[in-house]
């Protein structure tokens, strides 16, 4: 049998697409590129946000309505989270699978390809004995050549107001330092170069195992491994950030000084309803302590406006915070007002054309921001990953240096005279910026 996988949604749900392509691989199963000639189409959907909501949903109406006959098990988020509404909703979907045991996704491949129409959506384990990403020697990745996501929690016990992730994904369930390093093991076996460290909050890493945050224990395993790689920290919630990472950066050059922190706003008062504890000031002395033990950090952040109850003054206590704070990276969302979260019904809704005002505002004022925090990489000789051949230009790749993760930040224009490996490092001098890009040149 063949499969055609149509993933959607962040990098967790990547992972869950991997590990259920593993498990259908080792059942037998193909995977095929064209969704017109597989037997069975899987869409990963996204649950989070309307928007990535609808993504999905429109994702299986163009498959059902390209391939009529086609078979079609929707997956992932949105299924774990509306699958018994969607069940009579959704003819276009053959069957639901959830995600909290993927081990089970061949018998919902198998109950899609019969049209039963029915939803398998296994209990979420609250034990936390589920290793929920074991298969790392069969496992297919998704990434660019070099790079791969490991998942080392499930889950999130964080309970911000206006995120539906816990709804979707239960709390917070850590997996074993050893079986994490035995997985970056196994990747690394395999070729790969950079390890993303991915989970909801990688600052509760262990929490759940007994109340410390396990993230500087994971970071002491993963450095005993050899060889020249990369380890890249996502998410970490900069309430619980476990400041004592920071030594271990700076002890061990493979673990990137690149800090992923969702701040989300800078009001106090706006992140109390958010069910979050800091501050303007508090996230400055972060930063200011992060760059002051690893100058050569990056940062990149989100900020979520539109929340309810955001005033002007809470507005521009933001924008003053993104001036002083100077942040690498940013991305600005509106609120998405989440049904079965604390904040659906929250008073004082802010207008959309606000919303969506505020955060033109914030994508307008990081735009020299951005630019002045990657200018600081011209005139120097960097370390880059090769991901891939720029089609029909000679000698032109693309790649990544430190300060840029995956899908998110921006890309190095390699030049070089001789062919460049993708999945593999090179020594380039950064000769130029081009918008939130940088090129290169590699001389052999
Ligand atoms: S930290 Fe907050 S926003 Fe992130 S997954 Fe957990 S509850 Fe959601």
């Amino acid at each position: 049998m063949t499969y055609y996988l149509d993933p959607h949604g962040c990098a967790k749900n990547q992972v869950d697409a991997e590990n259920m392509m593993a498990a259908l691989n080792a059942a037998g199963w193909t995977p095929c590129g064209d969704p017109g000639a597989a037997d069975l189409c899987i869409v990963n959907t996204c649950g989070f946000i309307e928007s990535a909501k609808k993504e999905s949903l429109d994702a299986v109406f163009s498959l059902r309505s390209s391939y009529p006959s086609a078979r079609i098990l929707m997956a992932g988020c949105l299924a774990q989270r509306y699958a018994e509404d969607l069940k009579g909703d959704l003819p276009e979907a053959d069957a639901f699978f959830g995600n909290a045991d993927l081990s089970r996704v061949v018998e919902a491949a198998e109950a899609a390809v019969r049209g039963s129409h029915e939803a398998l959506i296994p209990p979420i384990d609250a034990s936390g004995e589920v290793d929920f990403s074991s298969c790392s020697d069969d496992r297919p990745l998704l990434s660019l050549p070099g790079s791969a996501y490991i998942k080392i929690t499930e889950g999130c016990d964080n309970c911000c107001t206006y995120c539906a992730i816990p709804l979707i994904r239960g709390n917070l369930r850590s997996r074993s330092i050893d079986s994490i390093v035995e997985e970056a093991r196994g990747l690394l076996h395999r070729g790969v170069k950079e390890l993303c460290l991915i989970g909801q909050d990688l600052g509760s890493y262990g929490v759940d195992k007994g109340g410390e945050c396990l993230l500087p224990d994971l970071l002491d395993g993963l450095s005993k491994l050899e060889g020249d790689f990369w380890i890249r920290l996502l998410y970490i919630h900069p309430d619980r950030f476990p400041r004592g990472i920071l030594d271990r950066c700076a002890r061990d050059p493979r673990i990137l000084p690149y800090f992923d922190l969702p701040f989300q706003h800078a009001s106090g008062r706006v992140l109390r309803a958010m069910n979050r504890s800091g501050d303007a000031e508090t996230y400055l002395r972060l930063i200011a302590d992060i760059r002051s033990a690893l100058p050569d950090a990056t940062i990149r952040s989100t900020f979520l406006v539109g929340f309810p109850g955001e005033t002007d003054e809470d507005f521009e206590a933001l924008l003053d915070f993104q001036r002083r704070a100077e942040i690498d990276w940013l991305g600005a969302f509106v609120y998405s007002r989440e049904e079965g979260t604390p904040a659906y019904s929250m008073r004082g809704r802010v207008a959309k054309k606000t919303a969506e005002e505020r955060k033109r505002r914030i994508e307008e004022a990081q735009v020299p921001i951005t630019e002045a925090r990657v200018d600081r990489c011209v005139g120097r000789v960097m370390r880059a990953l090769v991901e891939e051949a720029v089609e029909n230009e000679d000698g032109l790749y693309l790649g990544r240096v430190a300060s840029q993760a995956p899908e998110v930040d921006g890309a190095t224009v390699l030049s070089s005279d001789s062919p460049l490996a993708p999945g593999s490092f090179v020594a380039a001098r950064v000769f130029r910026r081009a918008g939130f890009d940088l090129d290169a040149a590699c001389h052999a």
